[in-house]
């Protein structure tokens, strides 16, 4: 497994595949190739069929600059996976130094016949199994475990928890309607407003980590700088726990060890699954962030690590074959909501892990899940993995409002 460092990524919204990974391919190219006078990208696959909505063409002109850049979305496969970016250098007309690029999950790039540049293998074990074994042997619990072979990432995470802290606290505060045709109202100040005058206490607490999801997601939505958990379309999930924890009293050295905690789940999906929307549809990233936010409440409730690998299996079990359809293309219907609730499971699957767990041993393995979850969403169809041509995506609230784009 790669460094959590590849995992929590602070980027750009709205998409780690659609906007960060493009961002990233962008400027590898343009430090390969700095002073060609203009640029061609030709985005294929999700990337041309959502590409607009998850403002692809946006972060591409950003990079080079909107004059010195021509950008083609082709809707249909190129390569092995389904966001690839084709690079060229153009003079006089001419298309020079081919480079193709694949966005692979959470803003992670590939470059065509090379080695993944951002391979940066730190951890040996392969599987959790293997991670529970060392752990035992060595007298370690989880949070020990990352910090044995990343000794330094407690900086690392400390800045991803100030940033997923900020992103929650500013899309409280923001009002209007996000960007798109769907013209949604930003709604996690109001939603918060109301779960403070919720006099029922459960009531209050759930309707108060729904707004911080909201609030997220809403940032995510308007290309704000948000962090990757595991994704950024659901980068709402685990930054809504953080934030209600933190708003009541947990230290900060005690959420830092905490997501140390959660991306040990996030990094066996990616690294033995996928976390991206375009290969396993939505169980790979909203699936991912839920079991990640639940294996890092269990831990804040002081679970012990077979339990939270229950609250992590679960987690994930109960969100087999969720589709990636999202409206228009645009990362906010049905993503916003799907955040919301993923966070609200989470804790539901802390207390299973808790409570259940004591009365009949869970048989499904984490390790097991992830495999079931690579199985199912190669079954999804193509329509369901990010690219927005069934299901919730072709609903009439999409169709009829992107004509006014
Ligand atoms: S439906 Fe899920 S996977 Fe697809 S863009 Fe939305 S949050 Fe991401």
């Amino acid at each position: 497994m790669e460094s959590l460092r590849e995992l929590y990524r602070i980027g750009p919204g709205p998409s780690s595949s659609h906007t960060l990974a493009v961002r990233n391919a962008c400027l590898y190219y343009l430090q390969h190739y700095p002073n060609a006078p203009r640029y061609s990208v030709d985005l294929y696959g999700s990337l041309a069929l959502t590409g607009r909505g998850h403002m692809s063409d946006k972060i591409v002109e950003k990079v080079f600059g909107q004059d010195r850049v021509e950008i083609r979305f082709i809707e249909k496969m190129y390569g092995p996976q389904p966001n690839t970016m084709v690079f060229h250098t153009l003079t006089d007309g001419r298309q020079e130094n081919e480079m193709v690029i694949y966005s692979t999950g959470g803003g992670a790039i590939a470059i065509e016949g090379q080695d993944n540049v951002v391979d940066d293998t730190v951890y040996p074990q392969k599987n959790l199994k293997e991670i529970m074994e060392y752990c035992a042997e060595n007298r370690l619990n989880l949070a020990q475990y990352v910090y044995r072979y990343e000794p330094d990432i407690a900086e690392h995470l400390s800045a991803v928890l100030q940033q997923m802290l900020a992103m929650v606290r500013s899309g409280l505060h923001k009002q209007g309607v996000l960007p798109g045709p769907l013209k949604l109202e930003k709604v996690a100040g109001k939603i918060y407003q109301k779960a403070i005058s919720c006099e029922d206490e459960k009531t209050r607490k759930d309707l108060t980590i729904t707004s911080y999801a909201y609030g997220a997601m809403e940032e995510n939505a308007c290309g704000e700088t948000v962090v990757t958990a595991p994704t950024l379309g659901s980068c709402g999930v685990v930054s809504s726990l953080v934030s209600y924890y933190y708003e009541n009293g947990v230290s900060r050295q005690r959420l830092i060890d905490a997501l140390a905690v959660a991306g040990i789940f996030g990094n066996l999906v990616k690294t033995n699954g996928t976390i991206s929307g375009a290969v396993g549809g939505c169980q790979a990233e909203i699936g991912t962030a839920c079991c990640m936010a639940a294996a890092l409440a269990s831990y804040l409730e002081g679970l012990n690590s077979r339990q939270i690998e229950y609250a992590a299996e679960v987690a994930m079990e109960h969100n087999l074959g969720l589709t990636c359809d999202p409206v228009g293309g645009y990362v906010q219907v049905p993503c916003i909501e799907r955040n919301g609730v993923a966070a609200l499971r989470a804790l539901d699957c802390m207390l299973y892990a808790k409570y259940i767990g004591e009365i009949r041993e869970n048989r499904v393995s984490f390790d097991m899940i992830i495999e079931t979850m690579s199985y199912t969403g190669h079954k999804l169809a193509m329509e369901l993995r990010e690219t927005s041509l069934g299901g919730l995506a072709v609903l009439p609230l999409g169709r009829s409002e992107e004509k006014d784009v």
